[in-house]
């Protein structure tokens, strides 16, 4: 058999995009504004939209160190989940009052997104048909019936299935059970989705600046001043904290000063030091298909267009596009000591192979001579926190607020994300900002070396735990009671 996974291009398959739009000028002098945004994924973008629909009068800058989307936003898997607690288990586990309104607003936010797509017109393939998480191992059905009894317990549809009906859905005989829900996921195209946010946001008026990195936030009396420096240039297709981008000292630098500063800066370290051991980068690994043709197609019988993920501890998620290809990803959540974030860690043959592999023991049919090959691999770093869930955080006195550390669930949840963020900077207090998931902090990171010797011991349990039944070591059990936790 053909190597399936060679000339499979570094690109993640959303930003290798003919419509992919030019880059946005740079800053090109000193600026004063109501509110800055720093970042320019859909925390970025989100504020932008939020604070100029709810005031069209506030001027408003976005500054991104690369371009829009070329992070987590543009590479991710596209499931765009009602859930802001990163799974009803972990919400449940961490705030049980409050779950209920979680869970509210969490589909409020699912809601409100697919209203902005139809209102603004964005072309990003979204289809709301739910998602099916399956177990693939006996141990995980108990899993799956756990979830399933929490979910009816708090008046939400799930159903639960069994060995016959899960394969029906995706015509893969390793399925052994089934939990569906129709209506709590969507899946889209993200960086489709990033640009028609982006256009949105400039026809309310906000200005988006590309390659223009914040260096530093300081307290400037009534305003924050916000240091910057003009980097790679706006064509630059790399990230900020990349190596290639800072090694080039051909920027300008200029001042920005705001009434108000959000940051969505998400993994890269934060221009706010003191939120640095609050998130560490984890990087996640994704393979896209080639189109599959009519007859692989056919062979393959997952007619749906819910997404898919499978209940161990390292899982996969995956999911079809609109041209019939399917996008697979997860398994190995890899962390590199010192946080590493450079470029270099964005392809790694042996995890590509696993993959691969994984993919094929699952949809056999498309395996064999004249199968599936691959046309794209790729990864990203996800800013994993130790709850799994945002957070938000304030300073300058109240002009600065922050939030990040989605995890790997922050495709929806980042627009609710950026609304408490905009609650928190303009002093209003809301239903959101009562939440303690708001209110408190998650636990930092130690430091190195053993925030990679923890994380490492980690990662080695829980694969431990899925070769055995499921059965979590002592480690696992400790981190358990203090709630803490490695995840993607
Ligand atoms: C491989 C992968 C798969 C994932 N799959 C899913 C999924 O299927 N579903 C889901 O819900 N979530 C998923 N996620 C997570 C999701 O993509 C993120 O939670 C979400 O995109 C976060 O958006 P953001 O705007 O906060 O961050 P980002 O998209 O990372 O944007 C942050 C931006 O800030 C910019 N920036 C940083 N520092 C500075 C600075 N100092 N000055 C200026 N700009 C700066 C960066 O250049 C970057 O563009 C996945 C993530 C990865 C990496």
């Amino acid at each position: 058999m053909t190597d399936p996974l060679a000339g499979a291009s570094g690109v993640p398959l959303w930003l290798d995009d003919v419509t992919r739009p030019a880059p946005r000028p740079g800053l090109d002098g000193d600026l004063t504004v109501d509110l800055a945004i720093v970042g320019g994924g859909f925390t970025g973008l989100w504020t932008a939209i939020l604070a100029a629909e709810a005031d069209p009068g506030r001027s408003i800058a976005l500054l991104e160190a690369g371009t829009l989307g070329w992070a987590a936003s543009g590479r991710n898997g596209g499931f765009c989940s009602a859930s802001l607690t990163h799974g009803l288990m972990n919400g449940l586990e961490r705030w049980p009052e409050e779950m209920p309104t979680l869970l509210r607003l969490g589909e409020q936010t699912l809601d409100d997104i697919e209203a902005a797509i139809t209102r603004y017109g964005i072309d990003c393939d979204f289809r709301r048909e739910g998602d099916l998480a399956v177990a693939v191992a006996p141990w995980q059905l108990e899993g799956l019936q756990e979830v399933h009894e929490a979910a009816l317990r708090l008046g939400e549809k799930s159903e639960l299935l069994d060995a016959g009906e899960a394969q029906a859905l995706a015509g893969s005989s390793s399925y052994l059970g089934g939990l569906r829900d129709r209506r709590g996921t969507a899946v889209l195209n993200p960086a489709r989705l990033v640009w028609g946010l982006a256009a949105a946001a400039e026809r309310l008026g906000v200005t988006l600046y590309e390659g223009t990195k914040v260096l530093r936030v300081r307290d400037d009396g009534d305003r924050v001043r916000l240091d910057t420096r003009v980097d790679a240039g706006p064509d630059s297709a790399s990230g900020p904290d990349s190596g290639s981008a800072a090694g080039r000292a051909r920027g300008a630098s200029f001042t920005v000063r705001a009434s108000r500063v959000v940051l969505g800066t998400n993994v890269f370290p934060s221009p706010l030091r003191r939120l640095r051991p609050f998130t560490v980068p984890v990087w996640d690994h994704v393979l896209a298909t080639e189109p599959l043709t009519d007859r692989q197609w056919d062979d393959l019988g997952w007619a749906g267009g819910y997404g898919i993920s499978d209940a161990g501890n390292q899982f996969h998620y995956y999911r079809t596009t609109s041209d019939r290809r399917i996008v697979w990803g997860g398994y190995d959540a890899l962390y590199y000591y010192g946080s590493d974030l450079s470029p270099r860690r964005a392809r790694r043959e042996q995890t590509e192979r696993v993959l691969a592999e994984h993919f094929f023991a699952t949809f056999p049919q498309l395996a064999g001579p004249g199968g599936v090959r691959f046309s794209h691999a790729w990864a990203g770093a996800i800013d994993t926190s130790t709850r799994f869930t945002a957070f938000w955080s304030q300073a300058m006195r109240g002009k600065l607020a922050a939030v990040q550390g989605y995890t790997g669930l922050g495709v929806g949840a980042s627009r609710f994300g950026a609304q408490v963020a905009l609650d928190l900077v303009d002093g209003r207090e809301t239903e959101r900002t009562a939440l303690m998931m708001v209110r408190r902090p998650p636990v930092p990171f130690p430091p190195e070396p053993f925030r990679w010797a923890g994380i490492t011991l980690t990662r080695r349990s829980l694969a431990r735990a899925d070769a055995a039944d499921g059965r979590r070591d002592l480690w696992l059990r400790t981190l358990d009671r203090l709630g803490l936790g490695f995840d993607s």
